[in-house]
């Protein structure tokens, strides 16, 4: 009974440049679909529905009598749009945190259900309207194909917005895959840091050099220092700034590397069909790394969102491989010896500790490793450990050989570079 779960991805493409004819079509289709839009979430906010099944009940027939040279069932989407418009607007109003008493409908995309558009071939759909069946070619790109010809199905909904100064329409496509995870025939612990990311192979710890902690708040301050200039000159609420925000906003989402790495890891993992073991999400100890900060409140909270960020960026990828995941408590995780079960002490500021039993040194995110992979395979996580059927002998940990206290360190400007792990002895070669 493996568990088979359901990933979902949206694609953004965009149609042709559509003939003036063509596209008046969809202005009138979208000014309708506003209105419709625009009374039911009223209505449903001043009677206070959230759920699509009741604002429908109620409103079908009289939006089908208003619009009656629609196809039907842009009601019906109208209404489920409508609806999740209305409980968010009555869950912020709740929060007390609505701008107005009412909800402003702005920015709209038409929503389209199986009945209102069907796909036409590889590169373009067809879309029913108030004037028939339309048919509206895209330009396909290359993460278009790349989930066509990976065996994702597209799922029956769609969102069209259009783009009226370049006469084009814009579809959210929505891909679906069904993925079975694997049975895993081994562990990969994986341990998050400010300025790292560690895991450990087959006995191998390999660090990886992130500067998590100087890129996430390089951006934090740069982010706030053009705040305050724009606000300055034009504002709190100007444009221009909302414009530049955004501008600066997509850039720092380029460069994110917590998709780079997570990729590696779980293309390591699918590789070896190993089980990714991952701290459970909670608190997170702050390490000495954060005390040079003043304000150790927000260094914290930054940490901790990125920190929540890289987790989730391993789970997503790992949903799309068929990579189970195991999570396990992070009580301790580098404060123990796993092989004497000994307390660890590091002296000041230091990331290379020594084992109070047997004064053997340890690498603080080596021993997390290693204790995350004990904890996994004692059964302490969400995963059966009997399910793996093997067990690690830890006094075959080879301290000996430095492997304890010496990680395989890897540079960023190396890793970032890699689709997956290359053959272990170039790396150790590099090193
Ligand atoms: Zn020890």
């Amino acid at each position: 009974m493996r568990k088979t779960v359901r990933v979902v991805r949206t694609v953004v493409v965009r149609s042709v440049r559509l003939p003036r004819k063509v596209f008046r079509v969809f202005v009138e289709l979208e000014g309708m679909y506003r209105n419709m839009v625009e009374q039911l979430v009223l209505y449903a906010v001043s009677n206070g529905i959230k759920s699509f099944a009741k604002l429908k009940a109620l409103k079908y027939r009289e939006m089908r009598s208003l619009y009656q040279q629609l196809p039907s069932h842009y009601v019906y989407t109208a209404c489920q749009d409508a609806s999740t418009r209305a409980k968010s607007f009555l869950r912020l109003k709740r929060l007390g945190l609505a701008e107005r008493n009412y909800p402003v409908v702005r920015r709209v995309s038409i929503w389209l259900d199986d009945h209102l558009w069907k796909p036409n071939g590889l590169t373009s759909i067809k879309v029913v309207t108030h004037r028939g069946w339309v048919t509206l070619g895209f330009e396909p790109h290359k993460q278009y194909w790349r989930y066509v010809n990976r065996g994702w199905r597209l799922a029956s909904e769609v969102k069209v917005r259009l783009d009226k100064r370049s006469r084009m329409l814009i579809f959210h496509l929505v891909f679906v895959k069904e993925v079975e995870e694997f049975k895993p025939r081994g562990h990969l612990p994986v341990d998050i840091n400010e300025n790292n990311i560690t895991i450990l192979i087959d006995g191998v710890a390999y660090l990886f050099e992130t500067d998590t902690e100087k890129l996430v708040l390089g951006y934090y301050y740069r982010r706030k220092r053009i705040q305050e200039r724009y606000d300055e000159f034009y504002g709190k609420k100007s444009r221009v700034k909302r414009k530049v925000m955004r501008k600066l906003k997509e850039g720092e989402k380029k460069q994110d590397i917590k998709w780079k790495v997570a990729n590696l890891i779980v293309r390591i993992a699918y590789e070896k069909q190993y089980a990714i073991v991952l701290e459970r999400l909670g608190r997170k100890p702050v390490s000495n790394m954060i005390k040079r900060v003043k304000d150790r409140q927000l260094r914290h909270r930054i940490f901790q969102a990125s920190f929540r960020g890289i987790q989730r960026a391993i789970e997503e990828k790992a949903r799309e491989y068929g990579v189970p995941i195991i999570r396990v408590n992070p009580k301790n995780t580098s404060k123990m010896c796993p092989i004497h079960n000994a307390p660890i002490t590091y002296s000041n500021g230091s990331r290379i500790g020594k084992c109070i039993r047997s004064g053997e040194l340890w690498h603080r995110d080596v021993v997390a490793c290693w204790n995350l992979l004990l904890k996994a395979l004692r059964g302490d996580g969400s995963y059966a450990p009997s399910s793996v059927g093997l067990d690690v002998d830890v006094t075959r940990v080879p301290f000996g050989s430095n492997a304890t206290h010496d990680p395989i360190r890897i540079p960023k400007s190396l890793w970032a570079r890699w689709k997956s792990l290359p053959q272990t002895q170039f790396v150790i070669i590099l090193n």
